[in-house]
């Protein structure tokens, strides 16, 4: 058991849970797993929580202390950007174009429709109310709130990822600018907590392959509800539009992601997945990227090679605002509800999704439903009603789970080739 790799275990987990699970529903015994598993799941989360702002924190003003200068901050600041905007746009047009071509949304009997908007209507409801608050706050909101009044209040909760990371650059950019004989020690410092919590993440791993089957039993037997038929005939309703979410994403992981890898890093994706293959699991399991990032940074460091500079700037960014599998999923939940409605979209607001999602994507956060929230922002904009998300409440939480994964994979793809662009150009300038 020792020897078996990490991801190993972790699948045996998921196996094992998705059978503990149906079988505990199959035979009514779902309160069990609230009692006595779920917390053990419910206990892996927050310890992944946990670490989630100190990691951000420490690892950020590392990377950002490790750069020589600020023009190599600058660099590197700059290409991730671009790359994940990028990424994020080619995102959006695959599930343009898969939900234009399959046409999900027709066909549904009218009857279907009710039955789903009733079903869900007291969770959208909530879920609306949400966005709303979002979409009251002015055009320059989101500028205002990514700047911090109190350091700790942001620290406090696991929702205000951006103010750390600006206060995190902040503090990183001072400390490079200032003489090395009083920085020295600080960048020591630093440079040891984060020794210490990678450490954490490894002690926290040991218990994935338990926290996973916790997860994903509890799920599946609060899914099912005693009724198992339930979930699977709303799922099978859902399934066309379900599938062609789960197609778009499948493109992004086997076409998109290994293509930029292989043209622009000479990477191949054998060793890729291989290296980043636990991080999706984890992905699968928590539906959350900022959850998964200790498991991010620790594979695309240890396993794919990637510096510990870039791998402490990259990825605390990506996890906040690059999720190319939201972007892709809201794209086609969008196109999916007008058609059910009926209306037929026009290019022009067919490409206002494409602006409308990358933004309401990067609004995101990192955190399981976020995605479906923002999408509320996304349909009002079209003009759509927001209360259609009841529509595709019921498949969301295993969707999150996809596209959740995406986003991991498309950060780790551009920490690779941001780290290969940045060595690529410090070797040409050593032969020159
Ligand atoms: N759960 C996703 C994430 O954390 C966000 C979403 O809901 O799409 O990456």
């Amino acid at each position: 058991m020792k020897k078996l790799a990490l991801h190993w275990k972790i699948i045996i987990g998921m196996a094992l849970g998705l059978a503990f699970g149906l079988t505990l529903s199959y035979t009514g015994n779902a309160d069990f797993s609230k009692d006595w598993i779920k917390p053990f799941g419910t206990i892996f989360i927050n310890l992944l929580k946990l670490i989630a702002v100190p990691l951000v924190l420490i690892s950020l003003v590392n990377g950002v202390a490790s750069m020589t200068d600020l023009s190599k901050l600058s660099k590197v600041g700059g290409r991730s950007i671009g790359i994940y905007l990028t990424t994020t746009l080619i995102a959006v047009s695959i599930g343009l174009v898969l939900v234009n071509f399959f046409t999900p949304g027709e066909g549904f009997s009218e009857e279907t429709k009710q039955a789903l908007i009733t079903k869900f209507a007291a969770s959208a409801s909530t879920k609306v109310k949400a966005a709303a608050e979002i979409k009251e706050r002015g055009p320059l909101q989101p500028l205002v709130e990514m700047v911090p009044d109190n350091i700790f209040g942001s620290m406090s909760s696991n929702k205000n990822m951006l103010q750390v990371i600006f206060f995190a650059i902040l503090f990183g950019v001072a400390l490079v600018a200032i003489p090395l004989e009083h920085s020295k020690s600080v960048k020591a410092l630093f440079s040891s907590l984060d020794k210490v919590i990678l450490k954490m993440v490894d002690l926290i791993m040991k218990f994935a392959p338990f926290g996973v089957f916790a997860l994903i039993a509890s799920l599946i037997s609060e899914i099912a509800e005693n009724d198992p038929s339930k979930a699977v005939e709303l799922l099978f309703a859902l399934a066309k539009y379900s599938l062609v979410v789960i197609f778009g994403l499948l493109i992004m992981i086997a076409v998109i992601y290994p293509t930029m890898l292989k043209v622009f890093g000479k990477v191949n994706y054998k060793d890729f997945f291989k290296g980043i293959f636990p991080a999706q699991m984890m992905a699968f399991s928590t539906s959350s990227s900022a959850a998964t990032l200790p498991v991010t940074m620790k594979q695309v460091e240890e396993e794919l090679g990637v510096s510990e500079e870039t791998t402490g700037f990259v990825l605390p960014l990506g996890a906040t605002v690059n999720m190319d599998g939201t972007c892709l999923y809201q794209g086609i939940a969008a196109v999916f509800i007008a058609q059910v409605s009926g209306i037929d979209l026009t290019l022009q607001q067919q490409l206002s999704i494409v602006v409308t999602a990358t933004l309401a994507s990067i609004g995101s956060a990192a955190v399981p439903s976020a995605g479906i929230i923002m999408l509320v922002i996304v349909l009002e904009q079209l003009g759509l009603p927001a209360a259609a998300i009841g529509l595709i409440m019921a498949p969301d939480r295993i969707l999150d789970m996809f596209r959740t994964v995406v986003n991991v994979t498309g950060d780790a793809s551009v920490a690779i080739l941001v780290d290969k662009s940045i060595k690529n150009e410090a070797d040409n300038l050593q032969e020159a």
